[in-house]
């Protein structure tokens, strides 16, 4: 790595990424604060919003409200978010949101969260252990609107998993993903960054969670991830339309998603045409 620690996720594949939110799932939401400077929920605050969950009552397409697959959906972070907007800001009480993770331990976290949230008494809220790469019980276009949050840089096979993004989405559905990018523009910034992401979180968790080698996995794992540029071109490879516009420095490539925090992280989208 840059700043000389060790590698440990070379030889890592889909079960090891399984072991490591194992490992990290009591602790997970307290790491993402410490992590992020909190900074993570405006993040996924903003996504959410930037979505529009729900359908408001005086549109009729579509009464039954809308069917919201939230991948790697983990302690359901963003599954809460939908169905609070869809709740309070489009009145719509029916959209509903499976929260799909690879690892039982995470979705353990995120049913404890849910018992105590207002939509426990509904059928506004499942749980599905799947890998994103093969969810073979969701039907075929299926589902208004995908997010991924968080997620995408731990699966083994992202094309795969897109390509079964775009196979679950009905025509006119949404793609979303928001995900920490591999490098910040400015390089000074970039330096910074680095410093703060090798050297601070894996001593963090190693302080709070005592396990550093599973946040040393997760920093890794945001330095392995394509570029902006070329994620967007991945998600238009699955076939997805992707809304234009084009983010500014990336030399005219055409773009495609929105940076956040000067490109700590970006929000990219498609639609199933
Ligand atoms: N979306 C949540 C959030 O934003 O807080 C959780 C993000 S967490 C960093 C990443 C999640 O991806 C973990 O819960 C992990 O189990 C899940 N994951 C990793 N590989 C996966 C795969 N192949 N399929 C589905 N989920 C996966």
């Amino acid at each position: 790595t840059h700043f000389g620690f060790e590698t440990v996720s070379e030889s890592l594949k889909a079960g090891r990424v399984r072991d490591v939110f194992s490992s990290v799932a009591a602790n997970y939401d307290t790491m993402n604060d410490l992590m992020s400077l909190g900074i993570h929920r405006l993040w996924k605050d903003y996504f959410v919003r930037s979505l529009n969950p729900g359908i408001p009552p005086s549109t009729t397409s579509s009464p039954r409200g809308q069917k919201i697959l939230d991948i790697a959906g983990g302690t359901g972070d963003i599954a809460l978010r939908h169905l609070d907007h869809s709740t309070t800001i489009n009145n719509d009480h029916k959209t509903s949101v499976i929260i799909s993770d690879i690892n039982p331990e995470m979705l353990a976290e995120g049913m404890k969260r849910f018992a105590s949230s207002p939509y426990k008494p509904t059928n506004r809220v499942s749980f599905l252990e799947a890998n994103a790469e093969d969810l073979p019980t969701i039907e075929s276009n299926s589902i208004d609107l995908y997010t991924v949050a968080f997620g995408i840089r731990n699966f083994t096979h992202k094309q795969k998993a897109l390509a079964e993004a775009f196979r679950v989405l009905k025509p006119g559905g949404v793609f979303a993903c928001l995900e920490f990018t591999p490098n910040l523009s400015n390089p000074l910034l970039n330096a910074i960054y680095k410093r703060w992401s090798f050297g601070a979180i894996p001593l963090i968790g190693q302080v709070v969670a005592a396990d550093r080698d599973s946040y040393q996995y997760l920093v890794e794992s945001i330095e392995k991830f394509p570029s902006q540029a070329e994620f967007a071109g991945m998600i238009r490879d699955a076939g997805f339309l992707i809304p234009g516009h084009n983010s500014p420095g990336e030399g005219g490539l055409e773009g495609g998603w929105e940076d956040l925090t000067m490109g700590v992280a970006a929000i990219h989208k498609g639609i199933k045409p």
